[in-house]
């Protein structure tokens, strides 16, 4: 091992672990190998598993008060506050996410655990007017078991927040499996996990590869719920994994959002709106506004100043606060752009901008700001999700046709909306086919509002009150207060 690396350790029942396989993560900006991460075998998924299964009934978790695991949520809250600086260190060198941006997403991840200690003690179940004489009826809400969380490359701090903090204000356990791509701030939280006094086996930490760890995960017979982030090729292995145990399974994928801009906005405003929407975290966003479609009266003059500001954009080493742009997280993602991209302009799309991998940044795996006028909706980059910084443009004149050309999709997650028209702005909310509708705003989250998609970008929401629900079940109680002898048993009452 080179003696300059960082070394990680898994977490598997309130126990730092080296484990016995590893393999070496790369930094985006250099392509070099930095930190040596434990790989998880099947064997250690069963023990984390198992270790959160016995954790799920022993008294240290399930004898604590909600209130009192509402606390534990806060105290780790105040931790990855402390530490964010560090987290967000280790987020950019391994993802390649630029510092800004890490920073202030920590910061707010903090917020959701908050959110979510605050509701543990909110969860309640409901007494019931049953038409029966002498019984009580009411509902118990209980966790509903161990939940397996699996997610991508990107933000991996905040998308496991999103499991995490229901899971774990539910009253559930969990095992969380971080991407084998940048896994070094999931791992790191661990510590924290530590730290703030979580019951061993409450919250396990894995990094591993999907064929052999992400499916010893899903396919567990103690696992009962899936909470998964990532593409829906993997999600569909994962409904498959999860048919075997039935388990209840929550998909966030990935999206081919679109944006509508109509004539009469200002342009500047609405620029950065769409710049924040396709190039922040260098496009590798779930919800990345990639689609843009604008109406014909403000079309030139939108794309001058777009097609400027993107080359305005700085590019450079993901840790200098400076930089707005760094490198994609890995080679095969801007590989799979350049495909895309030179298949798009053999499809007849202009290139205004980008395009390329930028001169002055030989090592890494940068990628220019790139916009594509597109002729129609055939064009290759049109419909394929590409997670990265590129936009794809196509005019309309007629609210139709922005309506048709949005919907032209099978992913469903986010849509924004620029127009100065109240109720057109109504009407694009009531018929656009997505699970988030940004008006005259775009790529603005919150812990209180709930976040998923429709059609190829998922099922379920994370985010919300709704979120919680999703992790207990629902026990039914039926209790006779009368002392008479019970009647006929042969007539169901
Ligand atoms: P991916 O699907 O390749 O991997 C995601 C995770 O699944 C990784 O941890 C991986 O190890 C694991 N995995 C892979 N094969 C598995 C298997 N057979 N069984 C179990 N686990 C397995 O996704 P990616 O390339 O890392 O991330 C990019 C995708 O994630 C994009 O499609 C993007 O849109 C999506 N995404 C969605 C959201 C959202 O909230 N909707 C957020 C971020 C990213």
């Amino acid at each position: 091992m080179n003696p300059t690396h960082e070394t990680f350790q898994q977490y598997i029942d309130g126990q730092f672990e080296p484990g016995s396989q590893h393999f070496e993560s790369l930094s985006p900006a250099t392509g070099e190998a930095w930190a040596r991460m434990p790989a998880a075998t099947e064997a250690d998924v069963d023990r984390a598993v198992r270790a959160a299964h016995r954790a799920l009934h022993a008294p240290a978790w399930q004898g604590l008060t909600a209130t009192q695991r509402g606390k534990l949520l806060h105290r780790l809250a105040d931790l990855i506050a402390r530490d964010a600086p560090e987290l967000a260190r280790l987020e950019t060198q391994d993802t390649g996410k630029v510092i800004r941006e890490t920073l202030a997403q920590i910061g707010y991840v903090a917020e959701y655990y908050r959110y979510y200690g605050g509701l543990a003690d909110k969860v309640q179940g409901a007494h019931l007017p049953v038409d029966k004489p002498d019984i009580e009826a009411y509902t118990r809400r209980e966790p509903i078991g161990v939940v397996a969380a699996i997610v991508p490359w990107n933000s991996q701090l905040f998308l496991s927040a999103v499991k995490i903090g229901p899971a774990l204000a539910a009253g559930c356990t969990v095992v969380l499996k971080a991407s084998e791509e940048g896994p070094a701030p999931l791992l790191a939280l661990a510590r924290l996990v530590h730290e703030a006094g979580f019951p061993p086996g409450v919250l396990n930490i894995l990094t591993g590869f999907g064929q052999d760890c992400g499916k010893a995960l899903t396919s567990h017979p103690l696992v009962q719920r899936i909470a998964f982030t990532g593409g829906p090729e993997t999600a569909r292995h994962i409904v498959h994994n999860a048919a075997q145990n039935l388990a209840a399974t929550s998909l966030e994928l990935g999206g081919k959002s679109p944006v509508l801009v109509f004539n009469g906005v200002d342009v500047d405003s609405v620029c950065n709106g769409i710049v924040a929407g396709i190039f922040g975290a260098s496009g590798q966003s779930c919800v990345a506004g990639s689609r843009l479609l604008v109406q014909s009266g403000v079309y030139d003059a939108l794309m001058a100043r777009l097609v400027a500001r993107a080359r305005q954009i700085r590019i450079g080493e993901p840790h200098d606060p400076a930089t707005e742009m760094g490198p994609l997280a890995t080679l095969k993602q801007r590989q799979h752009i350049e495909q895309v991209v030179q298949a798009s302009i053999e499809a007849g799309a202009t290139l205004l901008t980008g395009g390329q991998a930028p001169a002055d940044f030989p090592l890494g795996h940068y990628y220019e700001p790139t916009i594509l006028a597109c002729p129609d909706a055939r064009v290759p980059c049109v419909h394929t999700e590409l997670f990265g910084p590129v936009l794809s443009v196509l005019k309309f004149d007629t609210e139709e046709e922005a309506l048709a050309l949005a919907n032209d999709s099978a992913y469903g997650l986010a849509s924004g909306v620029f127009t100065r028209d109240l109720a057109q702005a109504h009407r694009m909310i009531r018929q656009l086919r997505a699970g988030i509708v940004w008006v005259n705003t775009y790529r603005v989250v919150s812990p209180i509002v709930p976040f998923g998609g429709f059609g190829l970008s998922g099922l379920g929401r994370e985010g919300g009150l709704e979120a919680v629900l999703d992790y207990t079940r629902t026990k039914s109680v039926w209790l006779n207060t009368s002392d008479a002898p019970i009647p006929d048993p042969f007539v169901m009452r």
